[in-house]
């Protein structure tokens, strides 16, 4: 990993960012970040935020941060605003969504059941197309138990995901990177495979391993450091600073070079 200083930025047409721990802190928006969100739209890079979080709060990132759309849940749907309003789109269509329903609500049995000390995320209800349980949120699940439960939601049929916070059942083929490409595409019809170079991508853990590997302009905040014996890729580039100060550095930097 590189310093982001040496990551080219003539022709960088947007950014995309990860949520938890790469704008956050405690989970919470550092005042850093989103000054940079503003800074950085304001001079015309699109932003496109992407997380494991539900698709009920993308539709309310989209409203009120400002990004071109706001994919959620790894990249199963997103939420954009336009002049003509609110809009959602998902990777999977209606009919796979219903089955990938019905695994899920078998997953969530069987963890109950075999791991009972195991809850659902406190966003459970807001979520539409993936089941996610507390691993670093409000409890702290030994890193043997994660393992545990990662092994018992793939050998029921699912794939599995691990943030910072969260360990998702994945009942879909999709990733942040496939996610990203298709809310790309359909919101701001660009084929993001055919200019992938103009394209930063800033995260910090596990859930960003595929964009770390799909974007050659890959960038981790300096936490990302704590997750590196989990991250098969490591980003290209990586922040002085952590979290959303990483976050602010880098866009001063893109924001400067434009001029
Ligand atoms: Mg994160």
């Amino acid at each position: 990993m590189e310093s982001y200083r040496e990551l080219d930025p003539t022709n960088v047409r947007g950014v995309v960012f990860d949520i938890d721990d790469t704008v956050t802190r405690n989970g919470v928006l550092e005042a850093d970040a989103y000054a940079a969100m503003h800074l950085l739209a304001g001079a015309g890079f699109e932003l496109v935020a992407v997380t494991g979080r539900p698709l009920g709060w993308t539709d309310v990132i989209a409203r009120l941060w400002p990004v071109r759309v706001a994919v959620g849940e790894n990249g199963a749907g997103w939420t954009w605003v336009d002049d003509a309003g609110t809009h959602e789109g998902y990777y999977c269509d209606e009919s796979e969504r219903a089955g990938q329903a019905t695994l899920l609500e078998r997953i969530r049995l069987e963890v109950e059941s075999a791991m009972p000390h195991v809850r659902t995320t406190h966003d459970h209800r807001h979520r539409r197309c993936d089941l996610a349980f507390d691993v670093g949120e409000s409890v702290s699940l030994p890193r043997a138990e994660i393992d545990a439960l990662v092994a018992l939601i793939e050998r029921l049929g699912a794939r599995s995901s691990v943030s910072t916070v969260h360990a998702h059942a994945v009942p879909g083929p999709w990733d942040k990177a496939e996610g990203v490409a298709r809310a790309v595409s359909e919101v701001l019809g660009l084929d993001l495979s055919s200019e992938i170079e103009r394209w930063v991508f800033v995260g910090d853990s596990g859930n960003d391993a595929a964009a770390f590997e799909r974007f050659p302009k890959s960038v981790g905040v300096a936490n990302v450091r704590e997750h590196l014996d989990r991250l098969p890729v490591h980003p290209s580039y990586i922040t002085d600073g952590d979290r959303g100060r990483g976050f602010a550095e880098l866009a001063a930097y893109l924001v400067g070079a434009r001029g």
